[in-house]
């Protein structure tokens, strides 16, 4: 078992989806957790609640630069500062790049990739002064490979891999790591609306479009869950992931191997 008794995690949009798994998962080893994000704030501050741990929200705007900082100097004045941080917070939108919504394409990179260059830079000082910290860095497949009609997202994630790497080459000779993981398709808010806009467009019903989904693109044909997800930054969090520095870690069900 992995012990975070006396760490804070902050996990960017972690209202719903990866982000409230990967909490929880944490959670449950003992971290203090703060939570980002919108929607239904007090259904997530309860699943936290179950598990015991001291649980805070923030509802940071991740495109904007002061309330990421004022969110980071609330986790300082409520725990003490951050330990771990996972940046989760990610929106899709699906167009053709000529067809693109521009407004749309500032938002995915302002929320998906340049808030963690935000937060990376306000938690860094203090983990380098502990000589202890964890970053994490919530990508997607879509930091490796491309799928048309994503153009935004891809090159989001693709420039957080990039993040990753950088950060985690100037933490090498510290007790600070940053790693990146790639998940294929997880079944929340996100993709459901991949699932229905293709149920929509292929008159079938959603269970058929869901295999659909996968059947494209994920061989296992089965999606990943937070729960595995929160496993794996558990174990990056562990001793075990003292030496995992700059990866971009799949969990695909075989995706990227193709
Ligand atoms: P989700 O829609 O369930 O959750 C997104 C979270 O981000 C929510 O808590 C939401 O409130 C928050 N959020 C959205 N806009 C925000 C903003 N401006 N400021 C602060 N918070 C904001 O999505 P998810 O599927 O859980 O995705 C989480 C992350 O995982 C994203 O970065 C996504 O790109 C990545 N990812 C998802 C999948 C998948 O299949 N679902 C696959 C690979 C990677």
């Amino acid at each position: 078992m992995v012990n975070l008794q006396g760490k804070t995690a902050l996990v960017t949009g972690s209202t719903s989806g990866i982000g409230l798994g990967i909490a929880h998962t944490l959670a449950e080893a003992g971290a203090n957790i703060v939570l980002n994000g919108f929607g239904d704030v007090e259904s997530a501050l309860a699943t936290i609640q179950t598990t015991g741990a001291q649980v805070a929200h923030h509802a940071a705007d991740m495109r904007k630069p002061d309330e990421i900082e004022a969110m980071i100097a609330m986790a300082r004045e409520r725990f003490g500062g951050v330990d771990i941080l996972v940046n989760n917070a990610g929106i899709q939108h699906v167009a053709p790049v000529e067809e693109f919504p521009a407004q749309k394409w500032d938002d995915i990179l302002a929320i998906n990739l340049t808030s963690s260059f935000h937060t990376t830079r306000h938690v860094l000082p203090a983990m380098r002064a502990k000589n202890w910290g964890r970053i994490v860095n919530i990508a997607s497949v879509h930091g490796l490979v491309a799928s048309t009609g994503k153009a935004a997202y891809v090159a989001a994630k693709h420039g957080l891999v990039g993040l990753t790497k950088v950060t985690a080459l100037e933490t090498a000779a510290t007790g600070v790591t940053c790693n990146a993981i790639c998940p294929g398709f997880v079944l929340t808010p996100l993709v459901a609306a991949q699932i229905d806009t293709i149920a929509t467009r292929d008159g079938i019903s959603s269970d058929a479009a869901q295999a659909r989904l996968l059947s494209d693109k994920q061989p296992s044909g089965q999606f990943v869950t937070p729960e595995q997800l929160g496993n794996l930054v558990l174990m990056l969090c562990s001793p075990f992931g003292d030496q995992v520095r700059g990866a971009a870690w799949a969990m695909d069900g075989g995706w990227t191997a193709q």
